[in-house]
This record gives structure tokens, sequence and C-alpha cells, in this order.
């Protein structure tokens, strides 16, 4: 029997690769740096999740009972790798809690950062309260609280999702799209209208990407059955009267400035790389990608290999990726690890 594989980061990814290894008999330390495991979707309380439409404490809260209810899966909370030196099948790992161990490999699963609205100033938040982002909705969905005005606690009665908000955006050196957010975007306008069936909801797009199947199930379903309204527009900025918030931009199929009041502004924001990446990299020895994600080297040959051997990546430490994807690749993952640490013991 091998050193338990270290996995880094508690999240979808993370949580796919443990039980993946601890299922083929392979030990694994899970090492967290939040108290919690579960990742984005219950650090930040997301609603039903998409595409399977369950609630994600039930769907990742699944995920975490099965690592941390399986025997050969060590989990450590609240603590970080500080240091991690030797060679593929013999690393050497100290926690910052002071702890040692070692490991024949490891998976870093560590995940992504949400976009911080404020580096958006023009948009809006931070200066007008019922200005939001899609976690905070998806908090007071999940909460049970219900979709309500955070300066007067009042259903909304008109809300416009502004798509993008930190993805495509060269301005602001985000070129990248953050794959999920116009498939959530959707699947919010329709919890809103839902549970609020006088509110009327509007999407503010530049391209619509509810990719593959999602079309069917969130762009088209929005619309046809739920009356969501989109407007393909560019936003120039978000002010207030003091009590709405009206965004001005320019209605670019007509090619018309529209100036519209709401009740709510929600910021679909996109998946910025992880804010540790610099210390992962330097760490783990680690190459980053042009954008500050972790680099995947030469994935047809080993999945999930990065620029040092012995050391995996998965999930949306590597970019923006959805949870299906992150699940999956934290298995393939798991498997070129198990590879590589079962050519070491056969040689
Ligand atoms: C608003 C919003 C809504 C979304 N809704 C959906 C949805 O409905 N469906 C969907 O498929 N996708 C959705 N996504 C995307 C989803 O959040 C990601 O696909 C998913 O969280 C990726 O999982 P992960 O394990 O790669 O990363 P994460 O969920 O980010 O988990 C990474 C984990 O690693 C930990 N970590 C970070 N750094 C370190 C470190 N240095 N050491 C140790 N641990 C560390 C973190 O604390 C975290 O627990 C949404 C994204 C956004 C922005
Ligand atoms: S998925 Fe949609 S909202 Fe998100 S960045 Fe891509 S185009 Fe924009």
């Amino acid at each position: 029997m091998s050193d338990p594989i270290l996995v880094v980061g508690g999240g979808p990814a993370g949580l796919s690769a443990a039980h993946s290894l601890a299922r083929a008999g392979q030990k694994v330390i899970l090492v967290e740096k939040t108290d919690i495991l579960g990742g984005a979707p219950i650090h930040s309380g997301y609603a039903k999740l998409v595409p399977s439409g369950e609630w994600a404490k039930d769907a990742i809260g699944s995920m975490v009972d099965r690592v941390t209810g399986n025997a050969d899966i060590e989990v450590v909370t609240g603590d970080v790798v500080q240091s991690f030196d030797g060679k593929p099948g013999g690393f050497s790992v100290t926690l910052k809690s002071g702890r040692s161990f070692r490991t024949p490999a490891a998976i870093l699963c560590s995940g992504f950062t949400h976009f911080d609205s404020v580096n958006k100033p023009e948009w809006g938040f931070g200066r007008f309260p019922d200005v939001v982002t899609t976690t905070q909705v998806e908090q007071m969905i999940s909460s049970g609280a219900g979709v309500r005005r955070p300066s007067n606690g009042e259903k909304p009665k008109r809300v416009a999702i502004l798509l993008c908000v930190g993805s495509r955006d060269r301005q602001i050196g985000r070129d990248w799209c953050s794959k999920i957010c116009c498939s959530v975007s959707a699947n919010m306008a329709m919890e809103i209208r839902e549970e609020l069936p006088d509110c009327h909801v509007y999407i503010y797009y530049m391209d619509i990407r509810t990719f593959g199947l999602l079309e069917t199930k969130y762009y088209w379903k929005s619309q046809e059955e739920f009356k969501v309204k989109y407007i393909k527009a560019r936003i120039a900025e978000v002010t207030s009267d003091g009590d709405k918030v009206i965004v001005k931009g320019e209605d670019t199929l007509v090619k018309r400035p529209i100036t519209i009041p709401f009740d709510m502004v929600v910021h679909a924001i996109g998946m910025d790389p992880n804010t540790d990446n610099m210390t992962l990299s330097s760490v783990f020895g680690v190459d980053l990608e042009p954008h500050g994600f972790i680099d995947r080297q030469n994935t047809y040959g080993l999945f999930g290999g990065t620029s040092r051997e012995g050391v995996l990546v998965a999930g949306s430490a590597t970019g923006p990726e959805t949870i299906d994807d992150s699940i999956s690749q934290g298995a393939g993952a798991a498997m070129s690890a198990l590879g590589f640490v079962r050519s070491l013991t056969a040689a």
C-alpha cells in the first residue's frame, strides 16, 4: 500500500477525486483551506443547480457525506500546504499547521474565485443596495428568504439580470467566457418568475451561451413558458434616482439608446482564477496559463497533467468549468494519479 495521495481542495472536483481514489482502494489525504467541504456551491449557498435542478446542499452535500464517511479518506480542514518538495512517487508535504507527511502524487482541485463586482464600478455594485450578484440571489432563494430588494425588503416588480459581469471584458483584463452564467441566469430568471409571478424579469446579453442541451431547458423555456425578456445590449452604466436602479445603454439590435428603471439589478458574475494561484504555483512548482489559472499539459497524454510530474490538476482550478465537468475531471485526474502510483509499485 502506497502513502496517501494528496488532494488539495474539497469542492466538487476534489470530492470526486478523493472518492474515486478511495473506491479503487487508494488512501487519500484531502486538505481544504476552509472549515467546510463542498466548495463554491456550499460556501456561496447556491440554490438549485444547473442542469440537474437539485438543491446544491443536497447534491453536493451527498458528495461530502460519502467522502467524510470513507475510512480511506482523511479530511484535513482549515489548513493549507506550505511546502511540497521531493520527487514524483516520494514528495514530502508540510502543512501550515506544522504537520508533515509523504505522498506519491498530488491533485490540485483548488477551484476559482468569484469575480468581485466592485471591479466594475460603473455598473453600480457597492454604490446602490439594490444592485446585487447572482450569488446573493442564490442565497436569497436557498435560505428560503425569497427574492427581496435589499434596500427595503419589498418584493421587486422589475428585475434586470446583466450577463458577462467580469467575463468577456477586455477592459478589465478578463476576456474568457465563464461558461455557466448564461444558464444559471436563465434558471434564476425562471425561479424569480415562479416565486413572484407579477415580477418582470429582463436579461441583458451580448450573446447567449446556454451551450449544448441547455438551450432548450433554459434559453427557450425561460422565454416561452416563463415570459422572461431578453435584451441584446451594450450597457453603459447603472445609476439610481434614489428608489429605482436605472440601466442605461444601447439596444444593439435596433441601435437605439435605452434607459430602463428596475427595482433590482443582478450581476451575473464570472469565474476568476483562484486568488491563491500564485502561491499554489510557487509551492507546488506548477505553471499558470496566461490568465492565471493552473496550466494543464498534454491532456491527450496524461489527463490532468501539469508542468510538474506527479502533480495533477482538475476542475475550475484550470479555468471556468461547470460542476459536472469538474466532477469528471476530478475522477479523470484520480485515474491518472492512480496509474502513476501503481506503475511505481509495479516497477
Ligand atoms: C454564481 C455562480 C453559480 C454557479 N452555478 C452553477 C450551477 O448551477 N451548475 C454548475 O454546473 N456550475 C455552477 N457554477 C460553477 C461552479 O461553481 C463550479 O463549476 C464548481 O464550483 C467548480 O468546482 P471545483 O471543485 O473545481 O472548485 P470550487 O468549488 O471553487 O472548490 C475549490 C475548493 O478548494 C478550496 N481551496 C482553494 N484554495 C485552496 C488552497 N490553497 N488549499 C486548500 N484548499 C483550497 C476552496 O476553499 C474550495 O473548497 C456556478 C458559478 C457561479 C459563479
Ligand atoms: S456563459 Fe454567458 S454570461 Fe457567462 S461569460 Fe459566457 S456569455 Fe457571458
